[in-house]
């Protein structure tokens, strides 16, 4: 079913995201995690695409296991920087014959050490082209990612909106935030969104923080802020510890955010269960 039908039916959603193993053996381990996660009725799961199309295989792979030996709605994420227009449109006519009904479109970010002289010749750089590309199919609910905190490399907060907006008016039908550990900078984004017209689901992207060295470089390097408290407070905790409390975090921010009126959460995973199981079950949320 396609990601916007049901938000717009149910209003609301939960979803989780995985990334592809990087061998057989490593997808054979998370395919009981994934069905575990099935059990709490999620109304879609998606699986990353790595940086270049470096393991677009192993994408591929997960998702066709989901599709054919789950109950669940498999979102394949594509990213397009250093692929080509025919790599790209293989892949998009896989998943159609697949029946997949939703993929994210991204630009996505090169791989350490490659430049744009790696380009193919015919390679989309921007987001909003591979938006473009996927609606020509007709058969895509397409999803795009945007930053409540500006994407890092946008020259300002307004200039990052009115990209948002382009892929948007591209043929977007919902978005899927980047992390985010404040729940002002969202409020703020969705306040800035609807002011510029922007109106399709903006749902928030939940990464509970279990190590806050990991989660602290990435933030870092993608321009997420973590409050100083609950950084001091997980640096000296044991690591058990700083998993319950950056648990005990994500909660607080969903019941906020529930407060709020939000409704669809989509949960980075990290490929492990029990912590959604856990954040869901105590805010009464999912299948339970
Ligand atoms: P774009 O929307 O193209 O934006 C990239 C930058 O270009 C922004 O700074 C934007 O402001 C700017 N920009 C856009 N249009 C223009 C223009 N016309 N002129 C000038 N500047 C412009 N990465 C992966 O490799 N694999 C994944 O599976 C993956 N999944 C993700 C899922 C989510 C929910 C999110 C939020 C991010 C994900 N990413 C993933 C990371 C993403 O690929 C990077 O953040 C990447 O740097 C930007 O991708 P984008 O699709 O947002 O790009």
């Amino acid at each position: 079913m396609k990601i916007h039908e049901i938000i717009k039916n149910q209003g609301k959603s939960i979803s989780f995201e995985f990334f592809p193993p990087k061998d057989l053996d490593g997808e054979n381990r998370l395919v009981p995690v994934i069905k575990r996660l099935e059990t709490l009725g999620p109304d879609f799961v998606s699986v990353t695409y790595g940086a270049g199309g470096s393991t677009g295989k192993n994408t591929v792979s997960l998702v066709e296991r989901i599709q054919e030996g789950t109950s669940l709605t498999p979102m394949p994420h594509l990213t397009c920087i250093g692929q080509s227009y025919g790599d790209l449109k293989t892949i998009l006519d896989h998943y159609k014959h697949l029946g997949i009904e939703n993929v994210l479109a991204l630009r996505g970010d090169l791989p350490q050490g490659t430049s744009d002289a790696d380009f193919p010749e015919d390679c989309l750089t921007c987001a909003k082209d591979l938006v473009d590309l996927t609606a020509t199919y007709q058969a895509f609910s397409i999803g795009v990612a945007c930053y409540p905190e500006g994407h890092i490399e946008a020259p300002s907060l307004e200039k990052d909106l009115l990209f948002t907006k382009r892929k948007i008016d591209s043929g977007a039908h919902f978005a899927i935030t980047q992390m985010f550990f404040e729940n002002r900078f969202y409020y703020d984004f969705l306040n800035r969104a609807e002011k510029i017209g922007i109106h399709i689901p903006i749902i928030p992207g939940i990464m509970p923080i279990l190590d806050i060295k990991r989660t602290g470089e990435f933030c870092r390097r993608c321009g997420t802020t973590i409050p100083n408290s609950l950084v001091a407070r997980m640096e000296k905790a044991s690591p058990e510890d700083a998993g319950l409390i950056g648990r005990e975090f994500a909660i607080e921010q969903c019941a906020d955010l529930i407060r709020q009126g939000v409704r669809c959460f989509h949960f980075y995973t990290m490929n492990q269960a029990e912590t959604v199981i856990d954040i869901l079950g105590s805010l009464s949320l999912g299948r339970q």
